[in-house]
């Protein structure tokens, strides 16, 4: 006979990770699955190394040091945090749930809350003709290691807080930084653009990459135009070019899985509390939708634990409501 859960949290990233401590806070049969064989979502996949400033107590913190440090917390209640598991579909059978997990194994809970996100995402391209023959040759679209940019030129390319924030990063090991934006307003942060603009980073605005060569010497000449044009007014020699310019999403599968559910453009529409139409099944984080949602880690903490505590009153009325953390006796 499989297990039936109370609570599956479906996506490991941060808000899932979180909403699953502190469904073990709450002390029910909780575990978390996560399709990809990393926990982290796309703090983990995209920027690991960019510090995070918007997150309560934890200002200028790395992607990766918050996923460990969630890590971490969720361990204090030994919280199940279950890998490669992809769920593939989900149905509502007889009051509980049942989740097709990898295409074959069923997995069943009381309550559901996804916290998947936006999908699949892939970063938007730099689009010269020679970009595939560029890539990994100075050419790149992640920054794993901001530390191998010690002593080189390097353009970083895009105007939101990737680039801003990475551009700032950067500056600080190599011998020279630029970025270069289509626009001369940035879009990130206000107090990251303030340290843009305080920093040694050179702004190319408002111009755009027109193409790229690769020179004899191995550096890769990058020439620019104005962004509404399309004559080379300018080339800049750099050792790397790292292009922010955001990412696509390739859609949500759970828009195809078997529940009565509503989808707008922006997501899954939630109600209070997080409900979606379905009874028992809660949407939280980026792949939530309702006016004025925003699309920030913050955002997603705060929903958690109100999804949490409606899944307990789903299926446990008499579970009293949440007390605070601060009055449990835990060591
Ligand atoms: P983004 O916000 O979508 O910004 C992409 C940037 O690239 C924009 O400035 C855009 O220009 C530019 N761009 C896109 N396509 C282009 C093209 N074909 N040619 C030239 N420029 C192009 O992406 P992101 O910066 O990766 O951020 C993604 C999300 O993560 C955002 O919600 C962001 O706030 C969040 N994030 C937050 C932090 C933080 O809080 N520290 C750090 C990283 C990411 P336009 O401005 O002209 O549209």
């Amino acid at each position: 006979m499989t297990k039936t859960y109370d609570i599956l949290i479906i996506g490991a990233g941060p808000v899932g990770l979180f909403a699953g401590y502190y469904a073990s806070l709450r002390n029910v049969n909780v575990a978390v699955l996560e399709a990809l064989p990393e926990i982290g979502g796309q703090v983990t996949t995209l920027y690991p190394d960019k510090k995070i400033w918007d997150v309560p107590a934890m200002a200028g913190m790395t992607g990766r040091e918050l996923i460990e440090r969630l890590e971490a917390q969720a361990k204090r209640f030994d919280l199940p945090v279950l890998t490669n598991h992809k769920v593939t579909n989900l149905k509502k059978v007889d009051e509980e749930f049942v989740l097709e997990v990898n295409g074959e194994q069923e997995m069943r809970s009381k309550a559901v809350i996804l916290a998947s996100g936006k999908g699949a995402f892939s970063p938007r391209r730099l689009q010269v003709e020679n970009e595939e023959e560029l890539l990994g040759q100075g050419l790149s679209y992640f920054a794993p290691n901001l530390n191998s940019y010690e002593g080189h030129t390097v353009a970083v390319l895009g105007g939101g807080d990737s680039a801003v924030d990475l551009a700032n990063e950067i500056e600080k090991r190599a011998n020279k930084t630029y970025l270069i934006h289509r626009r001369d307003a940035f879009r990130a942060l206000e107090q990251s653009v303030l340290e843009l603009d305080r920093s040694g980073v050179e702004k190319k605005t408002p111009y755009k990459v027109l193409s790229t060569t690769k020179d004899a010497d191995g550096r890769l000449k990058v020439n620019l135009s104005f962004a509404k044009e399309n004559e080379v007014q300018e080339s800049i020699l750099v050792d790397d070019l790292l292009v922010q310019y955001g990412f696509k999403t390739d859609g949500q599968a759970e828009r195809d899985w078997a529940v009565d559910v509503d989808w707008d453009k922006a997501g899954l529409v939630v109600e209070d509390q997080m409900k979606t139409k379905e009874e028992g099944l809660y949407a939280i984080g980026d792949l939530s939708s309702y006016e004025g949602h925003a699309d920030l880690i913050a955002t997603g903490f705060g929903q958690g634990p109100a999804a949490v505590n409606a899944a307990i009153a789903s299926f446990d009325p008499n579970h009293a409501g949440p007390g605070h953390s601060s009055s449990l006796n835990i060591d």
